[in-house]
């Protein structure tokens, strides 16, 4: 089996076993969508009512977006991994419930482990207090965060603002878009770091 076969038969068992409660709710699992090879992975915080449907992350008005700021610095979803800390919708799209995180978290770690992303970026607030609990979005967006976190072959994180944010907040836009040249600029020096 290759990498992308071993992610596919990972994310298909994990949906059929996951004991996060939240499946017999949802239309499908929404596992993550992209390359096992990728550098980068976005991380947010669950499906919701058009990925419940499609069974894609970020296929909404935000992912719109998150196409549009990748595309701005020469990237399609293809070159990346999107995924959510959980990966069926919640009823109603409310928060996922702390429980409902912790049950899903194994599946998150395999994708990880299996991927091994130069950089894990956290898509809003909720992805990014999973893995740092203190800090707060408004002042950890834009900057590499390096951390070493049981489980989780990765050290470099990157915090964005949640895409639908910018939705609502038009001030948010521009942030954003220089967030993401941020990020590639961080991409690109890790890489040549490591050659
Ligand atoms: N918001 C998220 O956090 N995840 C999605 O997949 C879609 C919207």
């Amino acid at each position: 089996m290759n990498k992308q076969e071993q992610l596919e038969k990972l994310n298909e068992v994990w949906e059929t076993t996951c004991p996060c409660g939240l499946s017999s709710g949802a239309t499908q699992a929404v596992p993550g969508e992209g390359s096992v090879d990728a550098d980068i992975m976005f991380i947010g915080e669950a499906p919701g009512k058009k990925e419940d449907i499609e069974g894609l992350p970020f296929v909404g008005a935000a992912g719109k977006f998150l196409n549009e700021m990748l595309e701005s610095i020469n990237m399609s979803r293809k070159d990346v991994y999107i995924t959510n800390i959980v990966k069926f919708r919640p009823p109603n799209n409310r928060d996922p419930l702390p429980n409902e995180i912790e049950a899903s978290r194994p599946w998150l770690e395999d994708q990880i482990k299996l991927i091994q992303p130069k950089v894990i970026v956290f898509l809003g607030r909720h992805a990014l207090n999973r893995f740092f609990p203190d800090e707060q979005i408004s002042k950890a967006h834009g900057k590499l965060l390096k951390k070493e976190i049981k489980n989780i072959p990765v050290t470099n994180f990157f915090a964005l603002y949640h895409p639908a944010a910018a939705l609502y907040n038009g001030s948010l836009r521009g942030v954003l878009m220089e967030d993401f040249k941020k990020l590639s600029k961080v991409v690109k020096k890790i890489i040549a770091k490591e050659k």
